[in-house]
């Protein structure tokens, strides 16, 4: 059905102490917390919130993961949707969509929206193979409209992410739209070392374990790789009916890890 809703509605338990690294990316966005948490004491001291915040960064370094910690810091509801979800074969689906979802989250403020994925929608326009997509370019336009269309008491912060800003159109990118960037890293091995911490909270781990070890050997890797490796090397130790995990099952699954993605670029050449 065409006007099915496909953003979600959650209520996120993610804190910061779920986002390894980071740190000032988190410090940017404690103001945003602060603003859900009180919106109108934030307002009675002249605070001056961005309306929208765009994450950028590599694939998988957890903007996803940091927009949900925002709501989870605050305790507002966070309504997500992939961008590309907007676009329908139908024109006018798109724009009925993204009006649907800002009005639901104006009703439930103060919260959060996340676009995943803008640039999916958010290409300049004019740019589309074929010349023009109507489609994509009114959902643009209705983003754009909704943007601007918030009224002072509507307490909706609207947070996006993207790994390819330079082909954003410019007309989202100005004041009162999207005019915060936060910049989202891949992970060194420091921060490596923090993400490998939180994803091993609940694993059992073997007394031979050296995460820091396991952080320099696996350069290049973003935050969700890192989660995988873990994943593997709990279900390697599991295989051989281990009760821990042990520096060599993280090293096999290192090496799988780091197998798989070498494969992708093989395919992908
Ligand atoms: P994409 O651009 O592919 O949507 P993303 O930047 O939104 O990626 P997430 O979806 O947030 O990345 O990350 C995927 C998973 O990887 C997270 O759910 C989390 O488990 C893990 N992860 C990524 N970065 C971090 C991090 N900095 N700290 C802890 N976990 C992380």
């Amino acid at each position: 059905k065409s006007g099915a809703r496909l953003y979600t509605r959650e209520t996120s338990r993610v804190t910061f102490a779920d986002v390894a690294g980071l740190e000032e990316a988190k410090q940017e966005l404690l103001e945003v917390v602060e603003f859900l948490r009180n919106p109108k004491k934030f307002a009675r001291i002249g605070g001056k919130v961005p309306r929208g915040i765009l994450l950028v960064g590599p694939p998988g370094t957890g903007k996803t993961l940091m927009a949900r910690a925002v709501a989870g810091e605050a305790g507002v509801p966070f309504f997500s949707i992939a961008a590309s979800q907007f676009i329908e074969m139908f024109v006018g689906v798109g724009a009925s969509r993204v009006r649907d979802l800002f009005n639901t989250a104006k009703k439930q403020a103060p919260s959060i929206i996340f676009i995943d994925e803008l640039d999916a929608v958010g290409r300049s326009r004019g740019t589309g193979l074929g010349g023009g997509n109507d489609e994509r370019e009114q959902t643009l336009n209705q983003l754009l409209a909704e943007l601007d269309g918030f009224e002072p008491h509507e307490e909706v912060i609207v947070m996006s992410a993207t790994n390819r800003p330079d082909v954003l159109d410019a007309a989202l990118l100005r004041p009162g739209r999207f005019d915060r960037q936060v910049v989202v890293e891949r992970p060194d091995w420091r921060a490596r070392e923090e993400i490998l911490k939180v994803h091993t909270r609940k694993v059992p781990l073997a007394e031979d374990v050296d995460l820091r070890t396991i952080a320099k050997g696996t350069p290049g890797m973003c935050g969700a790789d890192l989660e995988s490796l873990i994943n593997e090397a709990a279900l390697i130790a599991a295989r051989q009916d281990r009760e821990s995990v042990s520096m060599i099952h993280l090293e096999q699954a290192k090496d799988r890890i780091l197998m798989g993605a070498e494969r992708k670029l093989v395919l992908s050449e």
